[in-house]
């Protein structure tokens, strides 16, 4: 039975679509994302795309010659589209095409085709869908492969043979499994071992496009998913080998260490619980990296990984230069979860002193409550009562940061008494001696034997001077 959805098109710029291609005789159809959410009931779509049988440009100077305004199209004519936008929506229009491939390229050879050829040359079936903008069947739905039962099915399958799908455009590969993790489907099994025979292709994909379905499997709410989908197929290999490093669990007279791999998951997971912070997400996934390369086994200590925080960070540069990820502040930041990843542990095992979490907050700045927030996500121990007991002393640490930091001001440390003031005061040359000070008040203020302010540091420094033997030179009057 043929499906209406008129109910789908109810914004007025449809009927304005409509109108332009009729007045063009050109057959029209949305196709794609928007036809997929609508009928997920995922809510709008704001990017719609539109497939017509026929020249998509001319379409689209249509529609904005009929629109207030008269917004400014954007002609890619290499690829025979054309963009615009209207209110929230960005409209992108094509003509209808069949596609051929070479091997060494995800760039295809293209021709016109029939609205059943485009659907073809589409990733997934559920991404198949079009609904009709022609005046005859308008809302009418076109779902040559079945499409719609594979919504209900919660499945992701190819309109072609799988094998041809993604051999043509590896990309897809990455798209189904970011799709699986975004809509929680699962991969039809044939399309799984496609993607595991093809799953060497992925080298051809740009690492900027790889990076921006990693970026979306980031965001999913249960991330995990698609990064076991990379992993099972084989594509984590080569996307991301730091991580596959961390799998397995070795056993050496009788002691062992957990799958870092799988404990790296179920981190993410959990901190995909607690923020939306993308860059934090990827602090967790990248936080036991320097594991793999730093892991020993001595017979009086059993199994170490020390210093695995400062080599991590300094992976974190590597794998975001090879994936051609921003190297900025982003990148920084991720660098200092990695490094001080386990400092916070310390605390939550035990009972946390003043000083410590001043010191925390003096190494941390304001990325302390960033910092707690991972370290709370990896909290994966299966023993109910430590569960607790951490969750608790972290609920502690929090609250214990923000009351050290309302009478302390360590964050953003500034020294209270200036290197300058230091050389006035026992007449130095600039000498190593200032440092040493500098160093030594700092010290005093972090241990809690002084407070955080210039008088008391002041007197601090006489003190210790005159300890070194210097001679006060130039002293405040009081
Ligand atoms: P979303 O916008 O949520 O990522 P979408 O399905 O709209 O999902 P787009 O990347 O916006 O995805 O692409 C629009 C449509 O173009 C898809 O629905 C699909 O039909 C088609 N498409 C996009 N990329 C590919 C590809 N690599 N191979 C085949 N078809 C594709
Ligand atoms: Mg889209």
């Amino acid at each position: 039975m043929q499906q209406n959805h008129k109910k789908a098109l109810q914004d007025p710029i449809f009927k304005i679509l409509s109108d332009a291609a009729s007045g063009l005789a050109l057959e029209s159809y949305v196709i794609g994302g928007f036809v997929r959410d609508y009928i997920l009931d995922r809510g709008t779509h704001k990017d719609i795309d539109i497939v017509s049988i026929g020249s998509g440009i001319a379409l689209a100077e249509k529609v904005a010659s009929m629109l207030p305004g008269n917004p400014k199209i954007s002609i890619f004519k290499n690829f025979g589209t054309a963009m615009l936008r209207h209110h929230d929506m960005e409209l992108e229009f094509v003509g209808a095409r069949k596609e051929s491939y070479q091997r060494d390229s995800r760039k295809p050879i293209v021709e016109d085709g029939t609205l059943k050829e485009d659907q073809e040359r589409r990733d997934f079936t559920i991404n198949a869908l079009a609904l009709s903008l022609n005046k005859e069947n308008f809302g009418d739905l076109l779902d040559p492969f079945e499409g719609v039962l594979d919504l209900d099915k919660k499945i992701i399958r190819t309109p072609l043979e799988p094998c041809v799908t993604y051999s043509d455009d590896p990309l897809r590969m990455m798209r189904a499994i970011r799709f699986a993790t975004q809509l929680n489907f699962e991969i039809e099994l044939r399309s799984l071992q496609a993607i595991t025979e093809n799953k060497e292709r992925i080298k051809i994909i740009s690492a900027e496009r790889t990076v921006d379905e990693l970026h979306k499997i980031m965001a999913c709410e249960k991330p995990s998913i698609g990064f076991s989908l990379l992993h099972n197929t084989g594509l984590l290999d080569y996307i991301l080998p730091e991580l596959t490093a961390l799998e397995g669990i070795e056993e050496v007279e009788g002691q062992r260490h957990k799958d870092n791999f799988w404990h790296t998951l179920e981190v993410v997971d959990n901190i995909a619980q607690t923020t939306d912070d993308l860059w934090l997400r990827w602090a967790a996934l990248l936080h036991d990296i320097g594991k793999a390369p730093t892991k020993k086994f001595s017979k009086k200590v059993g199994w170490t990984f020390h210093g695995h925080e400062f080599v991590g960070s300094k992976m974190v540069y590597k794998l975001f230069k090879r994936l051609r990820m921003p190297l900025n502040d982003k990148m920084k930041f991720v660098q200092k979860m990695v490094l001080m990843s386990s400092r916070p542990i310390v605390l939550a095992e035990d009972f946390a002193t003043d000083s410590a979490v001043r010191r925390l907050v003096f190494d941390a700045g304001d990325y302390v409550e960033d910092l707690i927030t991972l370290c709370e996500a990896d909290i994966t121990t299966k023993n109910p009562r430590k569960q607790k007991k951490y969750k608790n002393n972290f609920k502690l640490v929090r609250a214990k940061i923000v009351e050290v930091e309302e009478r302390d001001h360590i964050r953003n440390f500034q020294p209270p008494v200036s290197g300058e003031e230091i050389i006035k005061t026992f007449n130095l040359k600039p000498s190593k001696e200032i440092g040493i000070i500098k160093a030594a008040i700092k010290e005093a203020i972090l241990e809690g034997e002084i407070p955080n302010e210039y008088q008391s540091a002041y007197e601090y420094m006489l003190e210790l001077g005159k300890n070194m033997g210097l001679s006060i030179i130039n002293e405040k009057k009081r």
